[in-house]
């Protein structure tokens, strides 16, 4: 997935792309690199495994003054990751350096030409491919680098977003994207560039988004160029993007992730607002109702999405056929796009994801507007590829979740969803009034709801260290639920690397109870709702087999304090809320096992937060 960051201009490059590779860090942290053009000219190249802190060490007391710079943290597709594979990648000349985010899939053909016309290898990545391909083609046709970068992208197949630098040009940067994100800030005789704006705020507001196909030559002191790969110029389009700093910082906490968890109250304010309004409960969604007859005829919607954002998308599937009685189904979007899916002129297809720039689900948008459904976007990063592909859509509005396991956009998906049933089932009539009326007001409540249930949540700090012990878990839901016991079993998995599947409840009976024992905890979701009884049935079931419950249950709930082993209780709201409430018990369930066993949380091994590959 990999961050990457750029800068040209007055100022010492090497501490902004440092600062900006930190930020980048939830995209990747398998190694860091920077390159940047010397006084004398070279290029002095400075990487190493491991995360942008351990870069920084390794900086330490080197020359790095320059004022352009590239630099990278990586997540590892092709190649280990090592010293070797980590980015900036040299020409094999050493008169370029390149910084890839992205999977260019052609890269054994390309590296076999090479190999042919004499050129060497120094990493077993796809990346160095490119730069040693730039490097050929410009030296074979004499031309300049943003000449053979555009060439040398006509014969590449995958994704990319890249920056790179030549040998002897202080003042210059050719960057280009193809299904990677990539932002230019543009500062005053000064630019900036990064996978993603946010990293870059500090210094500017005012942000160029590169285009699939666009190549960027970026010039200190002269106007920006953008061109495709036919050399055609471009429209540069300057959008402004207001974010303050201590929206990226961590306010106190110890990690990212339980400051975005215990910010949930406030994003959910910022979710609604001007959306709901509190003295009518009118729902108002642009996005919809400047495109009603699209939901009024829509014979189908089609959710696509993954991880966290599928999970959402359950909840979504429940809220949208019981409020509006259109059928829903609900992809992952890596199998929906392999899958050659029927896809009708009437259909919605929703994709949802926090970054906006999953391949998988920006691919399944490509698909589905091919095929001429309707497509809106729920996303979280403004400008985003998802965003910008989608006919229209809803923010959700929840502020940069820096964490890598998702929380504060898995209750603002679940919120925009809410609200997004209640616009359509009003537009098409399906749902009464009091209900609406309801629901809006249970949303209107909702950051207070959310406040009382952190607040119930409090001793989970201590309770979570009785199952670090546990190797497996299990998670019941029903109804609602049954994706927010998927959720949960996630977010445990993500961070603390114990094994942990979620379940509806009743499909224990038909395989799974099998594994109960008096080692194996199972969380269930048993609030009080019209699955109660049933749920705790399936209760009695696990605790007749030695099982211990620990389970989620609505506040002033006697019945089940008696029976499970652990409560941990939530405040109550309309029953189709209820997932953005009762996740909250588990988002920090998951938290503090991880902790206790002294789990780095922010940066889980293996992932990354923005899934840009496929
Ligand atoms: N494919 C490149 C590598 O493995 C970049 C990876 C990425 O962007 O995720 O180094």
């Amino acid at each position: 997935m990999c961050g990457i960051v750029g800068y040209v201009g007055h100022r010492q490059a090497c501490p902004i792309i440092i600062k900006g590779l930190h930020r980048l860090e939830y995209r990747g942290y398998d190694s860091a690199g920077v390159a940047i053009v010397d006084q004398s000219g070279e290029i002095g190249l400075y990487k190493c495994k491991g995360k942008v802190s351990d870069l920084e060490r390794f900086l330490d007391g080197k020359a790095t003054e320059s004022t352009i710079g590239i630099g990278h943290t990586r997540w590892a597709t092709h190649g280990a990751p090592n010293d070797a594979n980590a980015h900036p990648h040299f020409s094999s000349s050493g008169r370029l350096a390149l910084i890839h985010n992205g999977i260019i899939e052609n890269f054994r053909v390309l590296k076999d030409a090479l190999k042919s016309h004499g050129y060497e290898f120094r990493s077993s990545t796809d990346s160095e491919v490119l730069v040693n391909l730039i490097e050929y083609i410009q030296d074979t046709n004499g031309c300049s680098l943003e000449e053979a970068v555009r060439m040398a992208l006509r014969q590449v197949v995958g994704a990319y977003a890249i920056a790179v630098i030549e040998r002897g040009v202080s003042d210059r940067i050719i960057a280009a994207r193809e299904s990677s994100p990539m932002a230019i800030g543009i500062g005053e005789g000064e630019y900036f560039l990064s996978s993603d704006a946010s990293s870059i705020i500090d210094y500017t507001h005012n942000f160029v988004y590169l285009n699939d196909g666009e190549v960027a030559v970026i010039e200190k002191g002269k106007p920006l160029q953008i061109k495709n790969l036919s050399g055609e110029m471009s429209h540069v389009d300057i959008q402004k993007l207001e974010l303050s700093i201590s929206q990226l910082e961590k306010g106190g906490y110890p990690h990212f992730m339980l400051k975005e968890i215990h910010e949930q109250p406030d994003t959910i304010v910022d979710c609604i607002r001007g959306r709901v309004n509190p003295d009518t409960k009118e729902v108002i969604l642009s996005g919809v109702l400047d495109n009603q007859d699209k939901f009024l005829k829509a014979g189908r919607i089609i959710f696509v999405a993954c991880g966290t954002s599928w999970h959402a998308s359950l909840i979504g599937e429940h809220l949208i056929e019981n409020l509006c009685r259109i059928p829903v189904e609900v992809e992952y979007a890596s199998e929906f796009r392999y899958r050659n899916p029927i896809i009708r002129k009437d259909d919605v297809v929703i994709a949802v994801s926090q970054s906006g720039e999953t391949a998988d689900t920006l691919a399944a948008v490509e698909i589905a507007r091919r095929e001429g459904a309707f497509v809106y976007g729920i996303c979280n990063v403004i400008g985003s590829s998802i965003a910008r592909a989608t006919a229209s859509g809803t923010y959700i509005h929840v502020g940069p979740e820096i964490g890598v396991a998702s929380t504060k956009a898995f209750t603002g998906q679940v919120t925009v969803m809410a609200m997004l049933a209640l616009v359509i089932g009003k537009l098409r009539g399906t749902i009464e009034e009091e209900k609406y009326h309801k629901v809006a007001q249970a949303l209107l409540d909702l950051p207070d709801t959310l406040r009382k249930a952190l607040d119930c949540s409090k001793n989970l700090e201590n309770f979570a260290k009785i199952f670090t012990y546990a190797h497996n878990f299990i998670y019941l839901g029903r109804g609602y639920n049954y994706p927010t016991a998927l959720e949960g079993a996630l977010k445990l998995k993500e961070i603390s690397y114990i094994h942990a599947e979620g379940l509806p409840a009743a499909e224990m009976k038909h395989g799974p109870i099998a594994l109960i024992d008096a080692e194996m905890p199972t969380v269930v979701i048993a609030t009080l709702d019209r699955t109660y009884e049933k749920t705790v049935s399936n209760i009695e079931e696990i605790k007749a087999r030695g099982g211990k419950i620990i389970a989620v249950i609505s506040q002033g709930d006697t019945q089940l304090r008696k029976r499970a082993d652990y409560c941990i209780e939530v405040p109550s709201t309309e029953e189709c809320l209820m997932p953005i409430v009762s996740i909250i018990p588990l988002q920090l369930l998951a938290y503090y096992v991880a902790t206790c066993k002294g789990r780095n949380v922010d940066q889980p091994r293996n992932l990354a937060k923005s899934v840009t590959v496929e």
